[in-house]
């Protein structure tokens, strides 16, 4: 089977990116390819931007959660002694930055959860669904157990 040679798994740091990356690491192993890891830190945009002296916090606020996530994604690279994994982490919305990230870097496969932080009782997570109408290359939603 060597259909894949860049695959590409959206981590949340949820419980269930465990399975996740569990089945991007077999599909990536049966394909011979490249595997990578991307988490994207959600862009919160402050309310006025016109007279909100809170701007400069948000600022400061938005690179500390990029900080913060990379360190968490190094954790998690530890947890799962993941080697030779290209481990990414950027800023914004995930739709956005997923789809930009494949094109780039000319993934042809996403693997990504059913559900994360945003899909408890939906039968896909807004993510996925966002992701499923964005991508250019094949998907693969794993079900997760809720
Ligand atoms: P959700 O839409 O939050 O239910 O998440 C569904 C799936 O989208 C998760 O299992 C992850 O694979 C992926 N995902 C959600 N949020 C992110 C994020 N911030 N960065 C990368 N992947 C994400």
């Amino acid at each position: 089977m060597n259909d894949y040679k860049h695959i590409l798994v959206a981590i949340d740091f949820t419980k269930s990116a465990d399975q996740v990356l569990a089945k991007a690491r077999d599909i990536t192993q049966r394909n011979n390819a490249k595997l990578s890891l991307l988490h994207v830190v959600e862009y919160m945009p402050p309310v006025d931007y016109a007279n909100d002296p809170m701007v400069s916090n948000w600022v400061i606020n938005d690179n500390e959660m990029l900080e913060q996530a990379k360190k968490s994604m190094q954790k998690f690279s530890k947890q799962h002694n993941l080697k030779e994994v290209d481990l990414n982490v950027q800023f914004g919305n995930p739709k956005h930055v997923i789809s930009q990230f494949v094109k780039d870097q000319h993934c042809d496969l996403v693997i990504i959860g059913s559900h994360g932080r945003h899909g408890i009782g939906l039968l896909l997570g807004s993510t996925a669904v966002a992701v499923l109408h964005a991508m250019p290359c094949d998907i693969l939603t794993v079900k997760l157990e809720e």
